[in-house]
Order: structure tokens, then sequence, then C-alpha cells
């Protein structure tokens, strides 16, 4: 039976009035119809409006690690409260956080937090500036470094004619000024190569080169552990720094992210989503003789809400969490477990398919092969995708619609989940299968 959305589309309407395409974000926004308003949540479910119930898996675009409505981390977050929200001066907690951190990934050798991951990948971006002298910075294909005009810029990937032309980069939309694109060069990622051709001609312009360890908005596509150690060697080597865009990756993949599983550290590195599972705050984590630039007349940080008490009293929890529990083998274990069960169906309809990234936030594609790169992505076949997806939605499991989001699990994500999943996920692939053939005979 179809689902109701009266309620969410009602709302809609009404959101329409006052808030441009009736969201807060671009990205919530799925078309009249289908935009969905939440109602609440808990552990690993939201229901929306209509109280249709759903199993998530895009828990904020990855933040909620724990579950929704975590009743530990809110309950710390309302001590946190108590506090007071801002005061323009530090309050202890922030060093207890900041050593925390440190703890967990080694390159955090010092601490400035933030509010998002944007602000936190400016500061990043802008200390690497302030201590090198240099304006100029690379940035990879496929990656998303937040909303701010030196990152929104990506390979217009989807006009690609063939495989010997490099795509033309484009800034996100409108509003981002051209002259921007004077000051980076952008790389194809997985390609030291390509990198080091870079490095060699331009090193003495650049400031660092920003790396996402997975491509947490481009299918999960992971660098090769050689690629990882690459980017490190040739930084070094030509005195570039590293820096590892950790926001959705760190204190996910592993309590001291991606740079743990590569067993590589970078110069500056960027946390936030998983951190203190859904409230505001970010990291910017670093060696320590980069990280004392930050001061008066050097570079600049700071900002009103920075290491609000709610926010921080959140993250304090959070991480001590994750720091002693199992959660993220559990993460990891259900996301295993859940793309084997997808496998099995599959591979029983001969459905050729991939995955791809952490099994923390993993991409399914329908290729044999998974990605290497942003283009790779491309040559799969996202239309079943963006077809099975809405089908899943539909039966209760909200993934994203677009195929370059990774699949995210938390901890709350059970047995029951699990079984839903998998249930409405052959459900949706036999729906797909039926309504491409149908679309096919059409098209003849
Ligand atoms: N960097 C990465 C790797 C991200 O995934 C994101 C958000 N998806 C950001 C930066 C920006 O973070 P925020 O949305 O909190 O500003």
């Amino acid at each position: 039976m179809a689902r109701v959305l009266d309620k969410n589309n009602a709302h809609f309407r009404r959101a329409l009035a006052r808030l441009p395409l009736g969201v807060s974000s671009n990205f919530r926004y799925w078309g009249e119809g289908k935009t969905l308003y939440v109602k609440r949540g808990a552990g690993a479910r939201i229901w929306d409006l209509d109280e249709n119930e759903y199993v998530d898996y895009r828990l904020g675009y990855g933040p909620v690690i724990l579950g929704h409505c975590h009743p530990e981390v809110d309950a710390a977050a309302r001590e946190g409260q108590k506090v007071g929200t801002v005061f323009a001066l530090s309050t202890e907690r922030e060093a207890s956080v900041a050593e925390l951190i440190s703890a967990m990934v080694p390159a955090a050798e010092l601490v400035r937090f933030s509010n998002s991951g944007t602000e936190a990948v400016m500061a990043a971006l802008r200390l690497a500036r302030g201590v090198t002298g240099r304006d100029g910075y690379v940035i990879l294909e496929g990656s998303y470094h937040g909303l701010f005009d030196a990152v929104m810029w990506q390979a217009d990937v989807e006009n690609l004619r063939d495989a010997r032309h490099d795509p033309e980069v484009l800034p996100f939309g409108k509003g981002v000024p051209e002259l921007v694109r004077q000051l980076f060069w952008h790389v194809r990622y997985n390609d030291a190569n390509q990198l080091e051709d870079v490095l060699r001609l331009h090193a003495d312009r650049i400031a660092a080169v920003l790396i996402e360890p997975i491509l947490g908005s481009c299918c999960g596509i992971p660098a090769t552990p050689e690629f990882f150690r690459a980017v490190r060697e040739l930084t070094t080597r030509y005195g570039v720094l590293m820096i590892a865009d950790e926001v959705k990756t760190g204190f996910r993949v592993a309590r001291g992210g991606a740079q743990e599983l590569h067993g590589v550290s970078a110069d500056i590195c960027t946390m936030a989503k998983a951190m203190a599972n859904g409230y505001p705050i970010a990291a910017i984590g670093g060696r320590e003789d980069l990280m004392r630039h930050y001061g008066q007349g050097r570079v600049t940080h700071g900002g009103t809400y920075t290491a609000g008490g709610m926010a921080l009293a959140a993250a304090e929890r959070t991480l001590t969490l994750l720091r002693d529990s199992d959660a993220l083998a559990r993460v990891a274990d259900y996301g295993r477990r859940m793309q084997e069960g997808m496998q099995r169906i599959l591979a029983k309809r001969g459905i050729p398919h991939s995955f791809a990234g952490h099994p923390s936030m993993g991409g399914l594609f329908f290729r044999e092969s998974p990605p290497r790169n942003y283009r790779d992505w491309k040559l799969s076949d996202y239309t079943f995708y963006d077809t099975l997806a809405q089908q899943l939605i539909e039966n209760g499991v909200v993934c994203e619609p677009d195929s370059r989001e990774p699949w995210f699990v938390c901890a709350a994500h059970d047995e029951s989940c699990l079984a839903k999943t998998l249930t409405a996920f052959e459900a949706g692939v036999d729906h797909t299968l039926k309504e491409l053939a149908a679309a096919d005979r059409a098209a003849v």
C-alpha cells in the first residue's frame, strides 16, 4: 500500500510560503509530494508528519553515530546547558574535549573548535595559508568540503564526453566568484601522478592539499592506501601541508578516523559529524607548531558560538562512549551484514553490483567493480539506484535518493532494522526491475 503523505504535503505548502523550497537546506528538498518533514527520531528510526516510520540510513548525513535522541548524550547536553550558552570566554570543558580528541586522533596535537564542518575546513585552510604565506590549494575531484567559496567547485562529470578529456570545473551554483578558480588546482582522486605533476610545478604557490579519505558525498569512494600515503609523502616532499577532511569519517570509520586506518597523520585535520551525535560542533586538529599560529595578529579563528556549552557537553559524552564501548565495531558489523544481505538478493537476480567505502558509510553501485573516482561513478547504472531508492523510501527505508551519498549506519541499527531493510530491499529490487523493463518496452 502506498504511503500516505497528506500532512507532509500540506506542511510543504505552508512552509513554501516562508522558506525557499520549503526547507532550510537545498539538499532537503526532494520535490513536490516527496519532501519529508520529520516529526521525531528515536534510535535508528524516524517518523514523518504522517507517522510513516522509516529505518534511517541518512542520519543527518552522518552525525547521528549513536542513534537519534540518545538518552546519555541528550542528558549530557542538558547538563551542559546549565553552564550557560555562550560567554565570549572559554569554559573548562573545552580542554577536556580537546584532550579526548588528541588521545583518539594523534594528528590532533592541538585542537580548536568550530560549529560546523564548513567552518572547520575554512579555519584549516586559513591556517595553512597563514603558515605558508601561500594562497593556492589543491582539491580533489568528487570532494565535498562544505559551503564556502573556496571549495564549492566540482568537475562537470555529468557532461563528460569521453574519458580522454578532463571535465570542466564549475562552481556548485550561482554566487561563487569566478576569481576563486585561479586559486586552486583540481586533481583526479586516486591519481598520485597528476598530484605530483601539479606539486612539482606549482608547490611554491600552494598552501595545502585537501583530501577527504573517503569521498563522503561521492559514493563513498575511498582513497586507496597507496594514494593516501602518496598524498602524505608528496606534500612532505614539496613542502605543502596535508589537510585531511575527516568531517564525515572522523570518529566513525575508526576512533582515530581514516588516518588511523591508513596509519598516516595529516598536518591538519577537520572532524565534525560523529563527534557529538548531531549537536553542532566541529574540531580542527593539527601539529602543535602549526596550531600555535592561531593567535592575535597571526591567523584568526573564533566565532560567537564556538564551543557552546550544550554542544561541548554532547561531544564529551559522545566521544567518551565511542572510546569506551564497542559502538564503532557494532556499526561496522551491521554495515557489513547489511551489504551481505543486499549482495545475496542482487546475486540471486544476476544484477551486477559492488560496494565502496567503509561498511559504516558505504556506497552501493550497479556495476561489477566499485568506482575509483568520480568519473567511474558516471559509468555505473545510477538509474537503477535512483529508482530503487524511491521504492525503499516508499517502503520505510530512508536512504539518500541520490546514489552519490553513502548509507550511514549508527549503533542503534539492530536486527529488526536489518530485517525490515532487507525485506524492503528485495521488494524494491523486484519493483525496479519491472519498472525499468516497462520503461524499456515503452521506449522501443
Ligand atoms: N567536509 C566534509 C567531508 C563533509 O562531508 C561536509 C558535510 N557533508 C563538510 C565538510 C561540511 O560540513 P557542514 O555541513 O557541517 O558545514
